[in-house]
């Protein structure tokens, strides 16, 4: 396997994000979406961490299946809230059984239901203390460009995020629509004396209802020229092609920001990512 600092010191990366799926049908969609994306050969993907209980396993099964049937670098992302240490423990030795190199620590978001569970960790970096402290993996954790909704104001948001990366090896941020937001967050860690890579994450809109859903539990605005153009439609077609228009402005916008990479939430579907990365030219080496 490979150490994703390795990757992003070579140049700059391209990478994926999936979720896993539920239902066998699901599994059916993801199964012909990374077949669609294999010519693209990214980097590396990352595989998202579900909201607790029986179904925390899926990730591991993804990371497993990709691992061996895939040529992809897969990095699981691992949340503390409601484990205990004891949990961590034996999840990460499974990742290293595996060849896992690479592991996401992230604070995780309560389940929708509203159920919160107690465990051992408040804050993600106490979880990627522990994921750093087991010796054989690369950490990455999350970062907010337009600050966390849970953040008291910016300066407290960028002070933790740079204690996060005195530790990690880099941050994936959540999306935001305008490359100014990642600009701003590089230059501030860089005020604070932090120059880990911050990859940009990037969201191709393909559906109004849960682009409002993910922006209001992540904090992301929806600039007004965004919002107008979506609003003037309500054909799914034509919300998929803003989303890849938009998309590909901001990817071509970062590169020309000099960003160490670029990180696409594919979602399980393959149409978006295939039509940005060709619109640019990026994968397929
Ligand atoms: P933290 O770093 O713990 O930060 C959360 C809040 O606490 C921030 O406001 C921070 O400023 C504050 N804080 C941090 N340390 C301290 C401290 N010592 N004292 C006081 N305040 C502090 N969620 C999932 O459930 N599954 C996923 O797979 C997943 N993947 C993600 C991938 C990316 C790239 C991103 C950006 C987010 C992802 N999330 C995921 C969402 C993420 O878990 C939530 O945004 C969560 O609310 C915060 O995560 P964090 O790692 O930033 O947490």
């Amino acid at each position: 396997m490979v150490r994703i600092p390795t990757l992003l010191e070579g140049g700059r990366t391209l990478s994926f994000e999936f979720f896993p799926p539920k239902t066998s049908g699901g599994h059916m969609t993801l199964g012909r979406t990374v077949a669609e994306l294999e010519a693209l050969h990214p980097d590396f993907v990352s595989i998202t961490y579900g909201a607790g209980g029986s179904d925390r396993h899926r990730t591991g099964d993804v990371v497993e299946w990709m691992r061996v049937e895939t040529p992809w670098v897969p990095m699981p992302h691992l949340t503390c809230r409601g484990h205990s240490r004891a949990d961590v423990a034996v999840l990460l030795d499974t990742y290293q059984q595996l060849g896992i190199e690479n592991i996401l620590a992230l604070g995780g978001d309560p389940p929708a239901d509203g159920r919160d569970e107690a465990g051992d960790y408040r804050y993600a970096i106490e979880l990627l203390e522990d994921v750093v402290a087991a010796g054989s993996f690369a950490a990455g954790v999350a970062a907010h460009p337009e600050v966390h909704p849970r953040s008291p104001d910016r300066a407290t948001d960028r002070r933790h995020l740079a204690d996060k990366l005195s530790i990690a090896d880099f941050a994936l941020t959540q999306f935001f629509f305008e490359a100014e937001h990642w600009r701003r967050l590089v230059d501030e860690l860089s005020g604070l004396g932090v120059d880990k890579p911050v990859v940009p994450g990037i969201m191709p809109i393909s559906n109004k209802a849960q682009l409002k859903r993910m922006a209001d539990m992540s904090g992301a605005a929806l600039p007004g020229w965004l919002a107008d153009r979506l609003d003037a439609t309500d054909d799914p077609a034509e919300v998929q092609r803003i989303g890849i228009d938009v998309a590909t402005q901001l990817c071509a916008d970062l590169i020309d920001a000099g960003t160490p990479g670029l990180h696409l939430y594919a979602l399980n579907r393959p149409d978006s990512v295939v039509a940005i990365c060709a619109n640019l030219d990026l994968g397929g080496n």
